[in-house]
């Protein structure tokens, strides 16, 4: 008998056509009849498959009495219920390192793309302003301070970098690390008054819920640009949009939103943002390779192997 599984998000086929060979898929996520789905299938689902920006609610995962799995496609994983999951012994696993290079070039092409402007020079070429005469003057990022919050596997292939086009490198984690050069700052402020380039690259979830707040940004200054690769929970949005509608910051680089897949109208219709549509880990090498963790972690676990990712909480 196939294991049943349940999915909770939109994947890919590259994720989909693997997991229905080995395993009885529940489209949850496309499903209009959620209550009929559950009540017919329920008993029986022994996994979740989701993604990383998914929510994977209490009341959902109290009505799955056989779950014994969580794989979440991608490396955040705040939206499980870590607590509850101990509690009944199921396990959570990530799909982590296989996506790090690939949202580290997002965070210095939203570096690059808001310095030097290239949207609006894109924009100017394309409405043939270039024949009457040139494009404004930006700014070099190189020689400028850049100050990641959450210095892991991704924000150190972040300060690899920025370091590699000049850029001087803090950092603020709850702890400073040992063997690494870059400066250490406690708080987020503190590093935001710091550098020219505030950039957010920790987890989501309750812990670091509005991190970067109106104080931070405040600290961050008129010359100073916010990038986020994270999630968009770990900065207030109300907060972002003040700052930038005061010109109390300079500009935005976002790829997260708290409310995705919705961004804020006053945002859309600024002109000192860049702003991608969580494409972090989008392509088709790395989300092939997280399919295949997946994958992995499944097989293992229902061949009682160790799990290749387990999420260190749970380890
Ligand atoms: P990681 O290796 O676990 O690194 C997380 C870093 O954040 C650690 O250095 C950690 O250090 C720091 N941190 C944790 N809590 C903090 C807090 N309260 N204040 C300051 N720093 C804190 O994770 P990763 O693989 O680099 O991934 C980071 C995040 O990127 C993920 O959780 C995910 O949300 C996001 N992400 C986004 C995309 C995208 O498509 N845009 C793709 C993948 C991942 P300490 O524990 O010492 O504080």
């Amino acid at each position: 008998m196939k294991p049943e599984v349940l999915l909770l998000a939109p994947l890919p086929d590259l994720l989909l056509a693997p997991l229905k060979e080995e395993f009885v898929c529940h489209d949850w996520h496309q499903s209009k009849d959620k209550d009929g789905l559950l009540n017919r299938h329920g008993a029986n689902i022994r996994a979740i498959i989701g993604a990383g920006g998914t929510t994977y609610h209490l009341s959902l995962l109290r009505d799955l009495p056989s779950l014994q799995i969580i794989c979440v496609f991608g490396v955040g994983y705040d939206g499980v219920p870590l607590d509850y999951c101990k509690q009944r012994g199921i396990r959570v696993t990530n799909t982590p390192d296989v996506l790090t290079e690939d949202v580290a070039d997002i965070a210095l092409a939203l570096v690059l793309m808001t310095s030097r402007k290239l949207v609006p020079a894109t924009k100017f070429l394309q409405a043939g302003l270039w024949t009457r005469g040139n494009f404004e003057l930006t700014t070099k990022p190189g020689g400028k301070r850049a100050g990641i919050l959450g210095l892991g596997r991704i924000g150190k292939a972040i300060a690899r970098r920025l370091e590699a086009i000049g850029m001087q490198v803090g950092y603020c984690c709850r702890e400073k690390q040992p063997n690494v050069s870059y400066q250490y700052f406690f708080s987020p402020a503190e590093m935001a008054a710091w550098c020219h380039y505030l950039i957010v690259a920790c987890p989501g979830g309750e812990q670091t819920k509005n991190l970067v707040n109106a104080q931070v940004l405040f600290a961050l200054g008129s010359d100073g640009t916010l990038i986020n690769i994270a999630r968009g929970s770990v900065v207030d949005e109300n907060a972002l949009i003040s700052a930038l509608q005061g010109g109390f910051i300079k500009g935005a680089g976002l790829d997260v939103y708290a409310e995705e897949p919705y961004v804020p109208k006053k945002l859309l219709k600024m002109e000192n943002v860049v702003l991608l549509p969580h494409v972090g880990s989008g392509t088709m090498e790395t989300r092939k390779a997280m399919a295949d963790l997946v994958v992995a972690n499944l097989t293992a676990y229902f061949n009682g192997k160790p799990l290749p990712t387990l999420v260190p909480e749970l380890a």
